[in-house]
């Protein structure tokens, strides 16, 4: 399976892991945060990169390791094969459809409805975890966000909100988080992936883009920044490095766009992906390349 050695070189481990709600945060070369795969309150979950260039967890709680596919194996609860597939490998073995993975979607039921109301820097959020639905008690939480990027689907449509949290062992986490209707009838705020494509994010928090140039920037943080500081429109995505596939770039068809790339491996990585998404649909294109200081 020739699939499973390129998705171990170029999925990234930390974005995809980050994409499936594990906080990570990054420390000089490693990554770290609470482990997915047992309960715990401080972080013995680590991602590194291997001498081979692959990446890699461990988790010095329950010794758990492994790869990119061995981290979705265990998440999931799927064979190799699945792994692959999820991942996008779309050939991972002859003649074989991927299976269903709906049935273990923690998220079926659960109904996506306009939000009607938004969410405000420091409120005080109950926040329902679909992945925790099996034990009432861990559930619900509460989230005091930071900082909140509004997402919309169609000027004046909101979708949901990318929230930034911050934890009380100082790392953070970014939950898309939407307005929607459990299958008790409940209505609330529930952790919840934006269905794909994902709309862009505007910085500044706008349901529409402006005519004219637009800098694709990563990170909504960075988008608002860019706003502030220059006037200029910018764009960011949702979901990190993996969330570059998964995001409708249609409205940026035929425009002028500048990619500022986050001046590290993984961000110029991502801004070629987007470069060909770009050009592809016509932009007319410019990538900034700064040194990188090392
Ligand atoms: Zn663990």
């Amino acid at each position: 399976m020739p699939d499973i050695e390129r998705l171990r070189r170029e999925v990234s481990l930390p974005d995809l892991a980050m994409n499936n709600g594990v906080a990570l945060q990054k420390n000089g070369d490693e990554w770290e945060g609470c482990c997915p795969f047992h309960q715990e309150n401080t972080p013995s979950f680590t991602v590194f990169r291997g001498k081979d260039g692959i990446e890699r967890f461990h988790c010095f709680g329950c010794n758990e390791r492994g790869d990119v596919v061995d981290f979705v194996k265990l998440l999931k609860g799927v064979d190799t094969r699945e792994a692959v597939s999820i991942l996008g490998g779309g050939c991972a073995g002859p003649n074989v459809a991927p299976r269903q993975v709906e049935a273990r979607d923690r998220y079926a039921g659960i109904e996506l409805l306009r939000p009607t109301r938004g969410i405000a820097v420091g409120s005080v959020l109950r926040l329902y975890n679909p992945k925790r639905a099996d034990d009432p008690k861990l559930a619900w939480g509460r989230a005091t966000p930071s900082m909140v990027f509004p997402y919309w689907m169609a000027p004046g449509v909101g979708l949901g909100y990318v929230l930034r949290n911050d934890l009380s062992d100082g790392g953070k986490e970014t939950p898309m988080v939407c307005w929607v209707r459990l299958p008790s009838g409940e209505e609330c705020w529930s952790r919840f992936p934006f269905p794909r494509p994902r709309p862009l994010y505007i910085g500044g928090g706008a349901d529409r883009l402006r005519d004219g140039q637009v800098v694709v920037v990563e990170g909504e943080k960075c988008a608002d920044a860019m706003l502030r500081a220059t006037g200029r429109q910018a764009v960011a995505w949702a979901g990190g490095t993996f969330g570059v596939e998964h995001t409708d770039w249609s409205p940026l068809a035929g425009r002028s766009v500048v990619i500022w790339p986050d001046a590290d491996k993984p961000g110029l990585s991502t801004a070629e992906k987007i470069a060909g998404k770009l050009v592809a649909i016509g932009c007319t294109l410019k990538v900034m390349r700064l040194e990188v200081a090392v």
